[in-house]
């Protein structure tokens, strides 16, 4: 026995017993009238093409199943290997590109990139609350990512792609955000966006962050021109637990995305923060994960222009 013997990675009708669970946790809602009452299951009958999870509101008369709502709508992937590829994806340190998907779940390659991009989606980050909270330390430092496809190389850093990220150092939560240029006024928008007023901010010695850290509690800054990576005055003053995360993105997204769009680099992004968010130091284990990840996936349909003009626009 292993996790991938568990019944509902295999059997259709346990993916949507699980999948269910964590959406309706006190039972089915139906999405047309939002009843909750009385809601019957239909039996699944190939013959009468009546499909796995199927449920019938007795108010409205309305049909529907789970999938209504969430990034499982408008697929007719089955479950089981929506399951499988969620739990691959939220295990891999890493992450998993959508060619190994393709090959491991025996699907399309497109689907498999279709896929990908909705559980990312689900990985991303729905509760927004506010980093620092009675007066905790953020750190929040930059990198360069990459290379937009069809950008010319040029030197120093100017052709990559510009991302900045936050981590909140009591609860070990991060968020990153891509940037189209690096300022001080879209850095200092997305750290007052993000921070309590309460927190301490911890950054490099860069001149942007004195101002941006005036609004907040407090500020510590080391002098990383000057090789200090921990303040001689104080060693709570550093920002290595940020840019050590950096280290698995970049492994991670030279291997898994070496096309990566910038404008699907946020979800990446997402992936990265929601499986650093919820790492295993954090006491959170595969399976809790992808349960996370699972109820991430109401409310964050995807669809994406298609080449010929079908389709509608990113949610
Ligand atoms: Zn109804």
């Amino acid at each position: 026995m292993s996790v991938l013997s568990r019944p509902y990675f295999h059997d259709e009708q346990a993916a949507f017993d699980f999948v269910e669970a964590i959406i309706w946790p006190t039972g089915p809602v139906c999405p047309h009238c939002g009843c909750t009452g009385r809601i019957s299951t239909i039996t699944p009958n190939a013959a009468k093409r009546v499909r796995f999870g199927l449920k019938r509101c007795g108010d409205c008369k309305g049909q529907f199943t789970v999938r209504m709502g969430t990034i499982f709508e408008e697929s007719k992937l089955p479950m089981t290997k929506w399951l499988q590829a969620i739990f691959l994806m939220t295990a891999s340190k890493k992450g998993v590109s959508s060619h190994q998907l393709h090959r491991t779940l025996e699907v399309t390659y497109k689907t498999a990139w279709f896929l990908s991009h909705r559980i990312r989606e689900a990985m991303r980050s729905g509760e927004l609350a506010p980093f620092g909270e009675g007066g905790g330390m953020v750190e929040a430092d930059g990198t360069f990512i990459g290379v937009e496809p069809g950008e010319p190389i040029t030197r120093g850093a100017n052709h990559k792609m510009k991302v900045l990220s936050l981590v909140d150092r009591t609860t070990g939560e991060k968020r990153s955000f891509v940037l189209d240029f690096v300022s001080a006024k879209a850095i200092g928008e997305i750290v007052s966006a993000n921070l309590s007023r309460e927190a301490i901010l911890m950054t490099d010695e860069a001149r942007h962050y004195v101002k941006i850290g005036e609004q907040f509690a407090g500020q510590g800054h080391t002098n990383h021109a000057a090789g200090e990576y921990v303040s001689r005055f104080n060693p709570l003053v550093h920002t290595n637990t940020v840019e050590g995360s950096f280290s698995i993105v970049k492994r991670g997204t030279r291997g898994v995305c070496q096309h990566c769009y910038k404008k699907h680099l946020h979800r990446y992004l997402a992936e990265f923060d929601f499986r650093y968010s919820y790492r295993v130091a954090l006491g959170v284990d595969d399976s809790q994960r992808a349960i996370r990840a699972l109820q991430g996936v109401v409310g964050k349909r995807l669809t994406y222009r298609r080449p010929d003009g079908g389709g509608a626009s990113p949610a």
